[in-house]
């Protein structure tokens, strides 16, 4: 093979396709228009902590697409993973451990026993179903389902879905969020636990793809910006950057969301505009308002606590430093709040003041120690938190698929394409989805 394979955006989708790529002996280039690795996950030093670009989580732990990918390059030791299982619910009667298991279920003390039974008979044939079956519930939503059941029980669906990038329990698919129990069910080979870097920085799983990438003689440039793939006569012939560079290759893979891409990177007439209209459907964005605090005492010694109950505008607070303690200096303790939000709010500056206002306010009142422990605190809102909302009739099967038609040399991977899991979650399968047919295209052009 000649030719470099082109991989456009350094984040966790670019750079586990990369990687797969490299262990199979191909030469690997990767641009990055940013100057950091990571993409939507790069993190930041700020006075002495290392901050996530909000709170990232790895879901289902070491049967996670990200870790299948470690693994299968051989290099899965080389990412320390913090566990993150120390969960509880608070709501107005104190806090309630959150289940792992549908055992821990029975004992919800959330929630009724009335309630709890409801949920198991709902929970337990959803976990032991096979992911073929999930696919005809794809156009339901969780609410169709949820609907009947009382207000505990609804409260805690509400609460469960900041865990699935939902801003509310109608904006799931059944389907969806059916993969995402039987994932979670040790009975079917999965986990319901989550990691998080040991070293400090959900960019460190970018980081160590990156070194992978490097040693095997590819190549990652920062600050590369592409403006243009040129296609001549159907067929990938090279790639134009922002200076005008130009990099003559016969294979690329855009891995940033690919509504963006398909209206920035090709010439007009180049993608038939229907298709185009149809990928820019995808485009749905989910938001969220979250804030850093660093405090100078430990408020609590869990890792994640899920204000439950309607009057809550917080709807997670993630004490990072009980995580791993790697991401703060001696002495100092991160958390992160969060709650999802209307895109529109992510462009108010007021209303994000009043939603930190009131962030703070509720986590006083659970905490009475917080403000007198407050030592900073640094607000930020996101409007694209995961690339596809996984709204009914929107998830996996009809994401942006990893190939167009026609068109060849040219590959889609990232959060927007053909994948199933949760934000990085589905980054890393869409790699692991498509690396074949990179494959089987380098065969057939050599
Ligand atoms: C606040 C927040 C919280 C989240 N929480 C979680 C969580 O807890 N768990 C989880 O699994 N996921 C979470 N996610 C989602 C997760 O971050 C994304 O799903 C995932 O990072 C997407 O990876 P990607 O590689 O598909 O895309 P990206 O990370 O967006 O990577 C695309 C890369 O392409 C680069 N790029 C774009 N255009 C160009 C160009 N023209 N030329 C060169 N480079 C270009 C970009 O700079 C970027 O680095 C969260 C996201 C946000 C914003």
């Amino acid at each position: 093979m000649a030719d470099d394979i082109f991989v456009i955006g350094a984040g966790v989708g670019g750079l586990t396709t990369g990687a797969l790529l490299a262990k199979e002996g191909h030469h690997v280039r990767v641009l990055e228009k940013s100057s950091k690795l990571g993409g939507r996950t790069a993190s930041l030093m700020y006075k002495n902590h290392i901050l996530d670009n909000g709170f990232h989580i790895m879901p289902f732990y070491k049967k996670s697409a990200i870790f299948e990918v470690l693994k299968s390059i051989g290099i899965e030791s080389r990412l320390k993973l913090a566990k993150v299982d120390n969960i509880a619910f608070h709501s107005d009667t104190g806090f309630h451990k959150y289940p792992k298991g549908m055992g821990d279920l029975l004992r919800l003390s959330l929630i009724p026993m009335r309630s709890r039974l409801s949920l198991l008979k709902l929970l337990l044939p959803m976990a032991f179903t096979s992911i073929e079956k999930t696919e005809e519930w794809d156009d339901k939503s969780l609410t169709e389902l949820t609907k009947k059941l009382d207000d505990d029980t609804k409260a805690f669906f509400e609460a469960v879905c900041m865990l699935a990038f939902a801003d509310t329990a109608d904006h799931i698919s059944l389907g969806e969020f059916a993969r995402t129990i039987i994932r979670a069910n040790p009975f079917k080979g999965g986990t319901s636990e989550f990691a998080y870097p040991d070293d400090g920085g959900y960019d460190s799983i970018s980081n160590v793809l990156a070194d992978y990438i490097l040693e095997k003689n590819g190549i990652i440039d920062t600050n590369k910006h592409v403006k243009k793939i040129v296609i001549s006569d159907s067929k990938v012939t090279g790639v134009m950057t922002e200076d005008d560079s130009f990099f003559p290759t016969s294979c690329v893979v855009i891995s940033y969301p690919a509504y963006i891409a398909l209206n920035q990177l090709f010439d007009d007439g180049v993608i038939d505009k229907k298709f185009i209209e149809k990928i820019n459907r995808l485009d749905k964005k989910t938001a969220v308002v979250e804030v850093h605090f660093a405090l100078n005492s430990k408020i609590d010694s869990r890792q994640v606590v899920f204000p439950v109950g309607e009057h809550y505008t917080t709807k997670g607070i993630f004490f990072i430093s009980n995580i791993t303690s790697s991401v703060s200096p001696p002495g100092e303790h991160l958390i992160i709040a969060g709650t999802p939000v209307d895109p529109s709010v992510a462009d108010d500056s007021q209303k994000i003041k009043q939603i930190v206002q009131s962030m703070k306010d509720e986590i006083s009142s659970i905490y009475p120690d917080f403000n007198s422990s407050l030592l900073w605190e640094r607000p930020m809102a996101w409007k694209l938190v995961e690339s596809v909302v996984k709204e009914p009739g929107m998830v996996w099967k009809s994401k942006m698929p990893h190939q167009i038609p026609g068109i060849e040399g040219l590959f889609f991977v990232g959060d927007s394409t053909v994948s199933y899991g949760i934000g990085t979650d589905s980054a890393a399968h869409s790699s692991i989805l498509c690396q074949p047919k990179i494959e089987s295209f380098l065969q057939t052009s050599n």
